[in-house]
This record gives structure tokens, C-alpha cells and sequence, in this order.
């Protein structure tokens, strides 16, 4: 068997045509596009890539984004009066803190002062709280754009045994709550889980959100999976590689998807969906 691709590139295309015809459905109507604020903290070359990324996006659908580049030596203090500036003015629906911050500063506090109605990135607790109770509201990239991947090539996921491995809070922790209210049944496995390979042997459906390349080997995939392979990992050689090994998997699965042209591509997506959302959320156009 050869597993048929997942393209994330395409999907992630169409769903950003799709935000920009809802921002375009808000203007004609004549109302405001949707706005965000994207603040970014030193410079990280990643986090500057993925920045840089995220503010063309929004120009290509229409979306205003407001750039808040602050030196890696700002205090805590300073950034949380920013969050606090950007939570009260009304133009801003969305507001987006690049990650990883510099290590004198607390993630959790700066993520925790964000209004949760503008919290684009799903993160703060609330929001977390509420993909955990199955209840509307932002919800984590990510997660949501190997959703809409899923959907997109109409994969049937109820009653399917899924099992991630990762428990971060960006991927791994809200990844399984979607698998659930998706109605999967649910395995996480993290780096002290025993017989990890039995356990991927034995899933319908396979995230892999780990950081290193090449960890899940090819025939630890059950004929037919779907193998989502979230892992970003940069190699000597400059190229990128997924989690997964990609070639042993694809003889094995029914569907995977490539890094890069995966996941990666649907979550910047996802940004610009959450965006949207939240400002039809905020101030509504009828
Ligand atoms: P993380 O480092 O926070 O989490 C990694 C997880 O892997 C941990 O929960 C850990 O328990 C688990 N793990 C480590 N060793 C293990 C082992 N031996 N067996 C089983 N589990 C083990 O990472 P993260 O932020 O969740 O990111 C994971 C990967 O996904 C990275 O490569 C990152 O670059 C990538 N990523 C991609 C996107 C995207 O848009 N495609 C978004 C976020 C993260």
C-alpha cells in the first residue's frame, strides 16, 4: 500500500481563500476588517520566519496586522502593559505573543493577561477550558489545522483508535481533546510511556509531536493509518524533517502527511481563521 498524501499546502491555500472571502463578506458590508496584533520579543530567527510568515498571510486575505517588534532585554512588566493596551483598544480582534519568549520572562503569565476573546492563539487557560468542555471559542492553531486537514480529505475519525505522542500544551495536550470531541478514542504518550511502539502499532491514527527527526519508524504503522506527523525538525543538511520516517511510513499508511507541506502550512492558516472568527465574534456584521 502507498499512502495517499495529505497536502496541507492545498488545503491550507483553500482555507485561506476561504478567510479572505469572509473578510471581504465584513468589508462589503461595511464593516471593519479584522485586525491583529502580532508582538514579537527578540529575534529568534525561527520566531522571526514564522513572524514574518504570519503578517504577509494576513495582508493576502485582507486582514490588517500590526507589528509590535520589542528588544530581547524588555521587562516583564512592559509586555504585560502592552497586552494590556492591545486587550482594550476596540480595533484589535486578535492578539498573537510569538513563542518561545526570552527565559527571563514567565510565557504563562503573558499568555494568562490576554483577553481570552482575542486570544487568536487558543492558548490561555480559559480557552483550553473550553475545547476540554467541548464549548465554542479559540481554539489552538495547530491542532485545529490537522482538524480541518482531516475534514478537508473527508476522513471519517469517530470511533477510530488515535494516539499521540507529545503532551506539550501548544500541540500534544489540546491535539487529543479535538481527537476526543471528534470522537476518537483517545491514547497520549509522552517520553515515559512504556512500549510506546505497541501502542502506535495499534492506532487508526497517529500525531506525531515530538522534535526528532525520523523517531516513529515505518513498520510501527498499522496498515492503513492516518499518520499526521506534526514534528518540525531541521538537519545538518539545511533540509527539513518531520517525526515520522516518511518512506517506510507511506508503504504502510492510507494517508500521511510530508514535512514540509503538511501541518506546518495549516496552522498559520488557522491564524488567520481564528482571526477572522474573533472579530466576527467581537463585532459582528449583519
Ligand atoms: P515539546 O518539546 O514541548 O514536546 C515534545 C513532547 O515529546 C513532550 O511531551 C515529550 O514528553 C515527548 N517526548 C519526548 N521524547 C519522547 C520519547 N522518547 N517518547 C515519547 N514521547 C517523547 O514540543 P512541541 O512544542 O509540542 O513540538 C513538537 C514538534 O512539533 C517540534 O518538532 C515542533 O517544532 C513541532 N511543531 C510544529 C508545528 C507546526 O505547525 N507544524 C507547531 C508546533 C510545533
Amino acid at each position: 500500500m502507498t499512502a495517499e498524501i495529505l497536502d496541507g499546502k492545498a488545503a491550507a491555500l483553500r482555507l485561506q481563500q476561504t478567510v479572505g472571502a469572509g473578510v471581504a463578506r465584513r468589508t462589503g458590508a461595511g464593516g471593519r476588517p479584522p485586525e491583529l496584533a502580532v508582538v514579537l520579543v527578540g529575534e529568534n530567527p525561527a520566531s522571526q520566519v514564522y513572524v514574518r510568515k504570519k503578517r504577509s498571510q494576513c495582508e493576502e486575505v485582507g486582514i490588517v496586522s500590526h507589528a509590535h517588534d520589542l528588544p530581547a532585554d524588555i521587562e516583564q512588566e512592559t509586555l504585560l502593559a502592552l497586552v494590556d493596551e492591545l486587550n482594550a483598544a476596540a480595533n484589535i480582534d486578535g492578539i498573537l505573543v510569538q513563542l518561545p519568549l526570552p527565559p527571563h520572562m514567565d510565557a504563562q503569565q503573558v499568555i494568562d493577561r490576554i483577553d481570552p476573546a482575542k486570544d487568536v492563539d487558543g492558548f490561555h487557560p480559559v480557552n483550553m477550558g473550553r475545547l476540554a468542555l467541548k464549548l465554542p471559542g479559540p481554539r489552538s492553531c495547530t491542532p485545529r489545522g490537522v482538524m480541518t486537514l482531516l475534514e478537508d480529505a473527508g476522513i471519517v475519525l469517530a470511533g477510530k483508535d488515535a494516539v499521540i505522542i507529545g503532551q506539550s500544551n501548544i500541540v500534544g495536550r489540546p491535539m487529543a481533546m479535538e481527537l476526543l470531541n471528534a470522537r476518537c478514542t483517545v491514547t497520549i504518550c509522552h517520553s515515559r510511556t512504556r512500549d510506546l511502539e505497541a501502542k502506535v502499532r495499534g492506532a487508526d491514527v497517529l500525531v506525531a509531536a515530538v522534535g526528532r527527526p525520523g523517531f516513529v519508524q515505518g513498520d510501527w504503522i498499522k496498515e492503513g493509518a492516518v499518520v499526521v506527523d506534526v514534528g518540525i525538525n531541521r538537519l545538518e543538511s539545511g533540509k527539513l524533517a518531520g517525526d515520522v520516517d516518511f518512506d517506510g511510513a507511506r508503504q504502510r499508511a492510507g494517508w500521511i502527511t510530508p514535512v514540509p507541506g503538511g501541518v506546518g502550512p495549516m496552522t498559520v492558516a488557522t491564524l488567520l481563521a481564528n482571526t477572522l472568527d474573533a472579530a466576527d465574534a467581537r463585532d459582528p456584521v449583519y
